[in-house]
């Protein structure tokens, strides 16, 4: 595995699993499966519902707590309690402290909560916090007004929204690029067609999967596809035995589309879409 070094020398698997949208015990398998194959990073959110379920997986596992590093998110309605929602998370994940912990969207009073990440943070009970969803106004405008630079910014990230502008805003404050739907949310669009991933695929014997991720991780994103597929878990985690030369990575660039499957915060459709998690 292949890391990151986040801005308070923490150390993050570029690779993780995600887990959107998966209960009850899909999830509490694909969480072993996903251990099982090497995968040390999980990625959940209070919003999604299935910390519990998640909490189960990492059991079944029978993993020592410390090889994991765990991803959990507040969501807005729980700002105003956000100290409460988070210790609720380390309950429902079986835990006494998480790795990451984000704040799931830039609505409401995410101020508010911020402060009580840094706080958590503070106390030793949280090793790094991040945000989600921040556009650049947002997170330089968090930065210019806490103490804590975010170590992540995790955001909607894939070939066909490669987010290179909202990147160097990243870079400039030393925030980490993780992305969510890394694989386009599987057959949402023609990603996985795509002509010169598909000649990719048939050059280095991968599968369009193996390309899209390789082609993020080659670019210092780290990314949390999900699957419940055995298959699929393994080989989205099987990433770092070739590599990508610069033509090809210029190639894939060039398909960038600017073009996010989930929209953006203030749209009517998002909105509502956040609320039915
Ligand atoms: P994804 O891009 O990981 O795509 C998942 C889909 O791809 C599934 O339908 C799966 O069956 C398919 N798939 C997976 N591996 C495949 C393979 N090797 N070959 C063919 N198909 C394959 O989408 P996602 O789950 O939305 O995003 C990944 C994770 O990011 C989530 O599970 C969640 O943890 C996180 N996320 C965060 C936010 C946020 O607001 N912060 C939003 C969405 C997702």
């Amino acid at each position: 595995m292949e890391y990151l070094t986040l801005n308070n020398g923490v150390q993050m698997p570029l690779v993780g699993f995600g887990t959107f949208m998966l209960g009850g015990e899909t999830c509490t398998n694909a969480v072993a499966s996903a251990i099982e194959s090497g995968y040390r990073m999980i990625d959940t959110a209070e919003a999604y519902g299935n910390e519990k379920e998640v909490g189960e997986g990492i059991k079944v596992s029978g993993i020592d707590r410390k090889e994991l590093f765990l991803v959990t998110k507040v969501n807005f309605k729980s700002y105003e309690n956000a100290e409460r929602t988070v210790l609720q998370s380390f309950k429902n994940l079986k835990t006494d402290y998480i790795d990451l912990l984000l704040l799931h969207w830039p609505f409401a009073n995410y101020y508010s909560a911020w402060r009580s990440l840094e706080k958590l943070y503070a106390d030793g009970k949280i090793r790094a916090i991040g945000v989600s969803n921040f556009e650049p106004d947002q997170l330089l405008d968090l930065i210019a007004y806490n103490k804590i630079v975010p170590t992540v910014n995790q955001i909607e990230t894939n070939l066909y929204c490669q987010r290179s502008i909202e990147r160097s805003w990243m870079d400039k404050k030393q925030v980490a690029h993780m992305a969510y739907a890394p694989l386009g949310q599987g057959n949402r669009n023609e990603m996985f067609g795509e002509p010169a991933v598909l000649a990719l695929a048939k050059k280095y014997g991968k599968t369009p999967a193996q390309i899209l991720l390789r082609f993020l991780t080659q670019k210092g994103i780290a990314v949390i596809p999900r699957s419940t597929q055995p298959q699929h878990i393994k080989e989205n985690f099987d990433l770092f035995d070739f590599s990508l030369n610069d033509e090809e990575m210029e190639k894939l660039s060039g398909l960038d589309r600017r073009e996010p499957l989930i929209g953006k915060p203030e749209t009517p459709e998002l909105v509502e879409f956040s609320l039915t998690w």
